[in-house]
């Protein structure tokens, strides 16, 4: 799981390593993995009496003209990866301020020691993110506490955000980005935000030309901007009709939370 690779979810990590011990005891009773492996639809055909279909998320770097695709990267590869960042980098900037680009920002300051600054494009950070969880990393990434609660753990150096700002162009050394003059203060860690379904007498919308150009020096770009479920396989899968039973479970029948994933899975595990 993506998320646990970072120092401040060593709870999924624990749940991770706990499910590998489990998984490996299976593999003693007769239960057969194959890791490294990408399987095709033709290798599945006709072999199984259920196949389910967890593969994921599909993403892509957005087009962004000037962008060196070899100083960029998706969130998910750049877990998997390790959080390897180039060796000269100082400044990484991580497009996209929803919960996973800001924990990741959050992990890049704390672990890489790196200058960060998050780009989003939405007029705050981590909509739709309970508002304890979203004001304790708000809370972090100001450099005001950490997450052990001891002070050396706490970020000396804040993450910068940019909320209402689009990312427009690239060049080597630089993001070019279009920020609402009228844009808040993305760290208002103690403001609730009022769900989209209520109206908010005191909201203001913001004019969308209303910009102006902002140069952000980057020296590497993480994109945490979501993907689409990576669904390809069931579909093929279901054409070709590979199996009596075919099911498709987690992200990649709709993005999600680990929870909704863990629980349709077992959901079917106890179905089938
Ligand atoms: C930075 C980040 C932080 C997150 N934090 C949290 C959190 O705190 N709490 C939470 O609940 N959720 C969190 N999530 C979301 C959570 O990680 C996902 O919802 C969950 O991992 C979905 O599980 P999944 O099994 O559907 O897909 P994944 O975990 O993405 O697993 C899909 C797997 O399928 C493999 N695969 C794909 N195609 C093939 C193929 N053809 N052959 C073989 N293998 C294939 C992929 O390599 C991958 O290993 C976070 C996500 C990110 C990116």
């Amino acid at each position: 799981m993506t998320g646990s690779k970072m120092m401040i979810k060593h709870d999924l990590a624990l749940y991770m390593e706990n499910l590998q011990y489990q998984m490996d005891q299976l593999v003693e009773q007769g239960l057969t993995i194959h890791y490294g492996k990408e399987v095709s639809p033709h290798e599945l055909l006709g072999r199984f009496d259920v196949i389910i279909c967890a593969t994921g998320l599909k993403t892509t770097l957005p087009a962004i003209p000037g962008l060196d695709p070899n100083r960029a990267m998706d969130i998910r590869a750049f877990l998997y990866g390790g959080m390897v960042i180039p060796e000269h980098a100082r400044r990484v900037t991580v497009v996209g301020g929803g919960i996973a680009g800001c924990e990741v920002a959050c992990a890049l300051a704390r672990e890489k020691g790196v200058e960060v600054t998050i780009i989003e494009r939405l007029p705050e950070l981590m909509k739709g993110v309970v508002h304890a969880n979203r004001s304790m990393l708000l809370w972090m990434l100001m450099g005001k506490g950490s997450p052990s609660g001891k002070a050396e753990d706490v970020l000396t150096q804040p993450v910068k955000a940019y909320t209402a700002s689009e990312v427009f162009k690239a060049d080597p050394q630089n993001l070019y980005i279009k920020a609402n003059r009228k844009r808040s203060d993305p760290y208002t860690p103690w403001t609730t935000l009022i769900p989209d379904n209520i109206h908010n007498p005191f909201h203001k919308r913001l004019d969308p030309d209303d910009t102006e150009e902002i140069v952000i020096p980057t020296d590497f770009i993480v994109f945490a901007t979501g993907g689409t479920s990576n669904n390809e396989l069931y579909y093929q899968l279901l054409k070709e009709q590979a199996a009596p039973e075919i099911y498709c479970v987690g992200d990649a029948n709709k993005p999600g939370r680990a929870w909704e994933a863990i629980n349709a899975a077992n959901e079917i595990g106890r179905f089938i």
